[in-house]
């Protein structure tokens, strides 16, 4: 069986850049941007202060202290955004405020807690060091530097960030066109009567639909299907329209399993299915429309639904958009009690939670850890990766975990 990087690495490497297309800032937010993003000016593009005080020079306060302040004349007063132009002379200071332009002259704020003034003079009571509190122009950025590269995820910091360049429009990733089909006679809608006790609520619908969404797709509900090859081949030859096309369930070894068939025969060419993974092992992957489709059959169990789309459904949207960062990000902890599997031979991904404690990260895994059990996902913030041909793992542990 086919290990779970090698697994990757095929469907990574039939990631084709999607096309990209100019859209407002706050509509780029969770998607991939597809220019170099370049600063037309210093930033900051002004010396201004970084606290409130008096702006001074450096060589009349540098002997300041509490027990012999330096009196100084004050000769204005500086809001942001203000207009006024003073020049500071040997003596004499200008009061100011956060973000407002150096007067001429000046060369360093003293904080306005260092400070007393009394009738039009202020006592400084500290010396600080030459040019202290003042934000100098291009001290965070020169025009023409490339603030933010092509391939990186916009998040809201990116977006305040363009933003503070003017940058209103910008170039993204068109959003991947990706296809959600449940199959099976057993599965429900919500909303939809169940009416016999062998039915059961769809999960998996919902959790493909929100985690394309979250991966900056356009996910396309295609509903549920009954594991009927006609019905079912029916569907699937829509293949066509989609990027990406996703079904749940009907990807085993049962007798009602007709994914794998029905796609073969429509034209998909079958990778791999099966992978050395727990849960998810029967996943199926292939791309259809020349390579440039991909095709998942991911099984119907809920929680294996979240690991195939976690582990490779996900790492292929965001390659798709042409992210640089799209590798589910890992980190160490030492686990809090052992842990014990009997059968080793797949690499696991259980649900845990990762925490803070004692000056280092420790984590625990959920309890109810079935493959049927979606609340394994309830307060969990990563899985715990078991490795093949490990049973068994200590308390006290360092374990490799997968950030949610
Ligand atoms: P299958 O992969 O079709 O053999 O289904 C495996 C298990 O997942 C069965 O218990 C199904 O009832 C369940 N299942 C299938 N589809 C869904 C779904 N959309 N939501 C939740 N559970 C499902
Ligand atoms: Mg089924």
């Amino acid at each position: 069986m086919m290990p779970y990087e090698e697994a990757l690495d095929i469907v990574l490497s039939f990631c084709q850049n999607l096309s990209t297309e100019k859209v407002f800032i706050l509509d780029a937010l969770g998607r991939v941007l597809a220019e170099d993003v370049v600063s037309q000016e210093d930033k900051p593009s002004f010396d201004n202060s970084a606290m409130d005080g008096y702006a001074v020079r450096w060589e009349d306060i540098k002997t300041a202290t509490d027990r012999s302040p330096v009196s100084l004349k004050v000769i204005g007063e500086m809001s942001a955004g203000g207009e006024e132009s003073f020049v500071v002379e040997r003596g004499t200071a200008v009061k100011i405020f956060t973000g407002a332009p150096i007067p001429e002259g000046a060369d360093t704020v003293v904080p306005v807690e260092y400070t007393e003034a009394k009738n039009g003079v202020v006592f400084i009571k500290t010396s600080l060091k030459e040019g202290a509190n003042i934000r100098r122009r291009g001290e965070e950025l020169k025009a023409g530097d490339v603030v933010l590269k092509k391939g990186t995820i916009i998040r809201h910091y990116e977006v305040g960030i363009l933003a503070s360049l003017n940058k209103i429009n910008v170039e993204v990733s068109r959003k991947p066109r990706v296809a959600i089909l449940s199959t099976g006679d057993e599965v429900k809608d919500i909303g939809e009567p169940i009416n016999k006790p062998s039915q059961i609520r769809t999960s998996n619908n919902y959790t493909l639909l929100a985690g394309v969404f979250s991966a900056g797709g356009t996910a396309y509900h295609l509903g549920i299907v009954q594991d009927d090859p006609e019905k079912l081949k029916s569907i699937l030859s829509q293949m066509e329209d989609y990027d990406v096309f996703i079904t749940t369930g009907g990807v085993s070894m049962g007798e009602k399993d007709y994914v794998k068939t029905l796609v073969s025969e429509l034209g998909v060419d079958v990778k791999f299915h099966k992978v050395r993974i727990k849960p998810a092992k029967p996943i199926l992957f292939g791309t259809y429309n020349g390579g440039k489709g991909l095709f998942f059959g991911i099984p119907g169990n809920p929680v294996s639904c979240a690991i195939a789309f976690d582990l490779l459904v996900k790492p292929a949207l965001l390659k798709m958009q042409g992210a640089k960062d799209h590798l589910p990000k890992t980190l160490k902890a030492r686990i809090k009690r052992d842990f014990y599997r009997r059968d080793a031979e797949r690499r696991e991904f259980v649900r845990a939670t990762y925490w803070w404690e004692g000056g280092s990260l420790v984590c625990d895994f959920s309890p109810k850890l079935q493959s049927h059990m979606l609340t394994s996902y309830v307060g969990a913030n990563c899985y715990l990766v078991v490795k093949e041909g490990v049973k068994e793992i200590k308390e006290g542990e360092e374990v490799e975990l997968i950030l949610l």
